[in-house]
């Protein structure tokens, strides 16, 4: 038997109460929630509903909603949820009690995803949540002007994150975000089928900005779930230089999200900043002086004079995974990857080396003394709930 068929949520935080509904309805369930009391004590209860309720929101208290819903005798299973300390979730259970609810269990916020996941699926083994496997994506979609700006209209694509450690102590540090397309026909579609021709026909603006939105709102959860210290590294088309208010967009979603600025890395590749050159170093300077970390990606790909690296106040260099990935069968990608190491220490800048597949590149990076490495090894692209439920905040 399944604990419910309806899952009923009252809860003043809508990233909370979204990502609730996105668990519950992937596990099967049918969803419904509140952030107005009033409107939740309107809803008709029933046998078949499990309700999740906060006991602190700012219009009326969840001890109060308790008592409400002893007063007409309500019959639903209710889990508290709660960020308050143990004595005020401990009073609130007794109170549950002693009114005759039908109290099954209490969340501390914020909440475990695979705790929440166990307890809904308790009472039978159902299907995994939010794990959206690679080999769903589709190779080499064909897509359209129209359809890009249709998906923009209707915000399809999401972001995707791969974890990032650090060499010397295996801790987590950060997540690099990669846009991935929800497309209703093809499935999951990757960056590159879909990034090219955005850029082409003027429009990656439109799917910057909602892989920012989304992901500035994620990096709560993330730095909650993971560590407050934990860094978001998002990738920037060199044609978002070209706009000369790039800098006060960038400063004014950080602001929106409550987000400091130190806490967001753009990556902009290496080959695209060698066309937009000239326009591109005084936006880059301008990002650097609002705070905003920069990186730039595909090291060694973009043939970029060395001067170029002195004149853009880059602070992270990464090394490209053609290189990190041939280290061992090649000579040359080998003393390539050394060098990077040396060069990126000698200028201040962080180096991260990209593609790490195995545990011997992952020793000899270690070896080499680069700072931090991501890879499959470590733990591919993954949806914000699969991130929050498989990845390990220190590596094993
Ligand atoms: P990138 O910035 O170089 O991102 C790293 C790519 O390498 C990602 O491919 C990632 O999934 C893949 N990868 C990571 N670890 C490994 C590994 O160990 N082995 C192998 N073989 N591959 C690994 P993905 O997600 O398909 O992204 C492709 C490119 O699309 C990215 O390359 C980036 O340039 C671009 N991109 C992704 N998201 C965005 C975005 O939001 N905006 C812009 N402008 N470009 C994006
Ligand atoms: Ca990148
Ligand atoms: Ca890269």
């Amino acid at each position: 038997m399944r604990i419910a068929e309806n899952i009923v949520i009252l809860d003043d935080d809508y990233q909370f109460l979204n990502l609730i509904r996105s668990v519950s309805e992937k596990s099967g369930f049918r969803v419904q929630t509140y952030d107005n009391p009033r409107e939740f004590l309107s809803h008709e209860f029933g046998l078949d509903d499990l309700i999740i309720l906060d006991l602190s929101m700012p219009e009326i208290d969840g001890i109060e909603v308790l008592r409400e819903l002893s007063k007409h005798h309500n019959v639903s299973k209710i889990v508290l949820s709660s960020g308050q300390d143990k004595g005020v979730v401990k009073a609130a259970e007794d109170l549950a009690k002693a009114m005759h609810l039908n109290h099954v269990g209490t969340f501390s916020k914020p909440i475990k995803i695979s705790e929440y996941k166990a307890f809904l699926n308790e009472s039978e083994h159902l299907n995994t949540v939010g794990e959206i496997p690679d080999s769903s994506i589709e190779k080499a979609t064909i897509v359209s002007e129209e359809d890009i700006c249709k998906a923009i209209y209707t915000e399809q694509f999401i972001p995707f994150y791969q974890p990032q450690y650090s060499l010397a102590t295996g801790k987590l540090y950060g997540f690099e975000v990669l846009a991935r397309w929800m497309h209703p026909d093809h499935g999951l579609v990757p960056p590159n089928d879909f990034i090219p021709i955005a850029e082409q026909h003027n429009l990656i603006n439109g799917i910057t900005d909602i892989i920012l939105s989304k992901s500035l709102t994620d990096l709560t959860f993330l730095k909650n779930h993971f560590n407050s210290t934990i860094t978001l590294s998002i990738n920037i088309s060199a044609l978002s230089l070209n706009d000369p208010c790039f800098p006060e967009k960038m400063e004014g979603f950080c602001l929106n999200h409550q987000i400091e600025p130190k806490d967001v890395i753009l990556e902009i590749t290496e080959s695209a900043l060698m066309r937009e050159v000239t326009t591109s170093l005084e936006i880059l300077a301008r990002l650097r002086m609002k705070g905003f970390g920069l990186s730039i990606d595909d090291f060694g790909t973009g043939y970029s004079s060395l001067s170029l690296l002195h004149k853009i106040p880059f602070t992270e260099l990464k090394i490209d995974r053609s290189f990190v990935q041939d280290m061992f069968r090649d000579s040359d990608c080998h003393a390539i990857v050394e060098t990077c190491i040396v060069l990126a220490k000698k200028l201040n800048m962080t180096v991260v080396a990209e593609g790490v597949e195995t545990q011997d590149v992952f020793n000899a990076l270690s070896d080499l003394e680069c700072e931090h490495c991501q890879g499959y090894y470590l733990g591919k692209p993954a949806s914000l709930e699969q991130t929050l439920c498989e990845v390990g905040e220190n590596r094993e």
